[in-house]
Order: structure tokens, then sequence, then C-alpha cells
């Protein structure tokens, strides 16, 4: 049994310290907010609604994160709502909103793809080719080397139209990665595709019902805390120290608490530090930019560590609007190729148990994206630009200024709410789970992993990996 201290209470840190005290390991799980869940969590507001920090859907490939949910004794089907979704996208081009509908069952969907009236036969066609021809290439595996390129080149070798690459449909594969106003990589995006696609019968995907900190990551803590495991909260990592190429001590300071109705909010100051050194291993599973801070200079140089501070990351920007009208009947309809920042929206109120019948709110719209480019545009302008986005969608016009019955926008421009940027050529920059320092494990959606795609999926598989690491360097297997 070793002694285990796990920073990071997002999706990787909660499952490498269940996983770690599963084990059997002392573990002590280490966060600095009020609530656990990280880029992944939700809060209350001041009038006790739940707001999200972004949109999130469990796809149906989210086999780890299910099983780590099932045994905190979480109620998948109780707490999550069909993620069967009806696309309705907006093209500048013809000024239209296409409808596209995703079905669990693939010859359905394919269907549904010829029917879609955002494309031309033609570049239906070019389409179709560039896909079957992608997938015979790609039938053994995404190559490592095609992060030297982005997707729309990648497209375009293969003969997409260029017209194609211009619209809202394709741009929205980019940007459902926040991933603006730069290109995205190709090994990334097809690696997401590819997984999605292979899997895309297996399990259908969920939304979670209302808040998932509360439904779902309180529950993971619950379970790591019954199996003897401590969890310190509102602590900050704020320095690792390395000494002999081995991780010696850690330092903490307590921040002063934010608001628990705004966690998005950063920096958090901090008070005066402790350190601890009574651990024989630790599991850092931190976003790039926190990792950079609290890592030592000499660690940051050496082979396999020395790609973070390269790694770019964006700013999540989300803005949840509760509104008179009403729009959905289900919860399945997403908007995309709304403007930029805010390019795509769901309504959550069928979502949400104690919203769902409350006749008072007609929608509780969810917008999310990215803030490059968009720092100064106040809260307002965010709001009228993304209320007039979606009243050109014919059933939304009712959206106005004047239906709004309150709105929040959350901004995450803190470090240790940023999002890693899957930019082409940035795959080289980013570590394993073992690294060269003994002792120290890395976890985190943007960690190198079989899967190599930022998402929960992703967050808990490398949250085990580090874990089974740690094991295999316990038992001297290198
Ligand atoms: C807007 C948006 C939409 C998304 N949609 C989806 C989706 O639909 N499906 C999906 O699967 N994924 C989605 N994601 C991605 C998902 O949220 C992340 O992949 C996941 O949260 C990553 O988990 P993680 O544990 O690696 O990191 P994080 O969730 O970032 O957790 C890191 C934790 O470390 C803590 N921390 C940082 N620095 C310190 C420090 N110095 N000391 C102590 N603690 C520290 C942070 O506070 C945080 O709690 C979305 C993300 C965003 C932003």
């Amino acid at each position: 049994m070793a002694k285990v201290v796990v920073v990071g209470t997002g999706p990787a840190g909660l499952s490498a310290a269940e996983a770690a005290a599963t084990a059997g390991h002392e573990v002590t799980l280490v966060g600095m907010g009020h609530l656990v869940g990280g880029k992944a969590c939700s809060w209350r507001d001041d009038k006790g609604r739940v707001v999200e920090h972004g949109q999130h859907i469990v796809a149906g490939f989210y086999d780890e994160m299910r099983a780590l949910l099932h045994r905190s004794g979480v109620d998948m089907r109780a707490t999550s709502v069909s993620g069967r979704m009806e696309f309705i996208i907006w093209e500048d081009r013809d000024e239209t909103a296409h409808h596209l509908h995703f079905t669990p069952s693939t010859p359905r969907t394919l269907f549904e793809g010829l029917r879609y009236t955002g494309m031309t036969l033609g570049e239906k066609l070019a389409f179709g080719a560039v896909f079957s021809r992608g997938m015979i290439e790609l039938a053994a595996g995404v190559p490592e080397h095609l992060d030297d390129l982005c997707l729309t080149a990648w497209c375009a070798e293969r003969g997409l139209p260029a017209s194609m690459m211009a619209t809202n449909a394709f741009r929205c594969t980019r940007e459902a990665q926040l991933n603006w106003p730069g290109e995205i990589s190709a090994y990334s995006m097809l690696q997401a595709i590819r997984i999605m696609g292979r899997d895309y019968n297996t399990a259908e995907a969920r939304f979670p019902a209302g808040g998932m900190s509360e439904i779902w990551w309180e529950r993971v803590a619950a379970r790591i805390q019954s199996l003897g495991s401590t969890i310190i909260r509102l602590r900050k990592l704020t320095g690792v120290e390395v000494e002999g190429g081995r991780v010696t001590a850690l330092r903490f300071a307590s921040p002063i608490p934010h608001p628990p109705s705004c966690p998005h909010q950063g920096p958090v100051p901090t008070g005066p530090e402790e350190r601890m050194t009574d651990f024989d291993a630790v599991i850092l599973a931190l976003p790039a930019p926190c990792l950079q801070a609290v890592l030592p200079a000499e660690a940051l140089q050496v082979p396999g560590l020395s790609g973070i501070p390269r790694i770019t990351t964006v700013a999540p920007l989300a803005m949840q609007v509760w509104h008179r009208a009403s729009v959905t009947e289900g919860p399945r309809t997403v908007v995309c190729g709304l403007p930029e920042p805010l390019g795509f929206v769901v309504d959550n109120k069928p979502n949400y148990p104690h919203l769902r019948n409350d006749p008072s709110f007609g929608a509780s719209l969810h917008f999310v994206g990215q803030e490059a480019g968009f720092e100064d545009m106040d809260d307002e302008s965010l709001l009228q630009q993304s209320l007039a986005g979606v009243r050109r969608i014919p059933g939304w016009e009712g959206f106005d200024r004047e239906g709004v019955i309150d709105f929040t926008v959350v901004r995450s421009r803190g470090p240790h709410r940023r999002y890693w940027n899957s930019e082409p050529g940035s795959l080289v920059f980013k570590p394993f789970t073992r690294t060269p320092v003994h002792g120290l494990y890395l976890a985190g959606d943007w960690i190198r992993s079989p899967l190599d795609f930022p998402c929960m999926e992703n967050a808990v598989r490398t949250g085990r990996q580090a874990v089974a690491a740690l094991h295999d360097d316990l038992r001297g297997v290198s």
C-alpha cells in the first residue's frame, strides 16, 4: 500500500483517486474549489438555479466514465436524458436553418444525411467519396503524423470542395472543440470521429439531467471517502519540489474562497503556503497552464515534460438564458452555426426535472463557445447577439430581449478553467501519464492516451492509467 496524493478534482483527479483507493492505497485528494467536477462542474446561482460550466454530452463510447458513476451509485438512467439529437444548422450562404436528424441507427442516419438540405447533391457526393476513402485509410487507426496537418487541409487533399468547407456545418466540427480562430489538428478530429463512429451503435449519448457536480461528481467524491480516503477542498497546489529526479514535496495554500456562485472566476488569490512531504506518489490532474505554474523550471526542461509550456489553451465561454418563450418539446435540439463567440445552443429546460414542469419558464437556453477575439464584448451585447442569432430559426422567433427572465454569462479566463487547444502540431508537446520524475504521474483530458481526445472519458481513462503506471512502478515493471 502506498500513500498517494492526487491533486485536481475534475473527472481525471476523481477517477485517479477512486482507482487508487479501490486498490487499497492511502489516498489524499486535494482540490481548490468548493465543488468537484473541474471544467465539467455545475453550481447554483444566487437564486438557486443550476448553472453549468459548459453543456456536456456523454457519448456512447464513455465506458470508463459510466462505470465510475455506476460504482459510485449513480443511476445513469434516472440522472440523464437521451442525447438523441436533432441538429439545426444555420447556414450563412443561403440564410436558412437546415435540419439534420441523428438516430441510433446508422443506416437511418445515413438516409437522414441524404435528405439534409444544407448541401447540394454534388457536395454530398464529394463528401461521401471523402468519407469512404477516409474510412479505408484510417481502418487501422489514425496515424500520428496527421497531427502536422489541419482538418481542412486533410479534407482538401481528398477532394472535398471548398464551398463545403466554407459552410457552417464544416465550421462547427472545429468549433465543437472550442477550437478557433485557428485550425484543428486532423489527427485530433479524425481520432474523435473514428471513435464516435466505431461505437455509434453500442450505447446512446446522453445529457446530464441538471447539474453534473450535484448529480454525478459529488457522488464519486462520496465513494472515494467511503473507501477511506481524505478529500481536502479549498486548497491550491502552489509548487512541486523535485530533488534528484524524484518528487519530494508539494506546497499548498488556502485560496481566499471565491463565492460559491461563481467558481469559474480566477485567478484565485492564495494565503500562506504549507509543505506536504509524507507521500510515496503524486498524481497531478491539472490543466496544462496550472501544471506549468507549479512544476519547477528544471522539471520543465526534462524531455517528456518540456513540451508543456508550448501547449496552448482557450477560455471557454457559456451563457445561460432563462426565457419566457418556449421552444422545444424534447431535450434534443442543438442549434449550430450561430455567430461567434457562442456558436451552439441547447434548450436545457426539458433536461432538468425542477424546470421541466415549471410554467413560468419557457426555455433554459444554454449557449456555449470560447472567448478568443471577443474578450471586449460585454454581457448585454453577448445576450443581444445570441438572441438575434436564434430568432432566425423558424419556431425560435419568440426569443426577444423582453422575455428574458434572467441570464448568466460564465467567463472562464482563469488557468484552472482553460481548455486544451487541439491545434495542428501540438501532439508532440503533450506529456504521458508516467513522467521522467520518479513518483510523479499526470492525468487529464489533454494527457497522451490511446483516445487522445479532450473529453470527460479521456480524463477518466487517464486517471486510471496513472494508477496503472504507479502499480507497474511499484512492482518494478517498466
Ligand atoms: C464549454 C465546455 C464544454 C464541454 N463539453 C464537453 C462534452 O460535451 N463532453 C465531454 O466529454 N467533455 C466536454 N468538455 C470537456 C470536459 O469538461 C473536460 O474534458 C474535463 O472536465 C477534463 O477533466 P480533467 O479532470 O482533465 O480537467 P478539469 O476538469 O479541468 O479539472 C482540473 C481540476 O484541477 C483543479 N486545479 C487546477 N489548478 C489547481 C491547483 N493549483 N491546485 C488544486 N487544484 C487545481 C481545477 O480547479 C479543476 O478542478 C467540455 C468543456 C468545456 C469547457
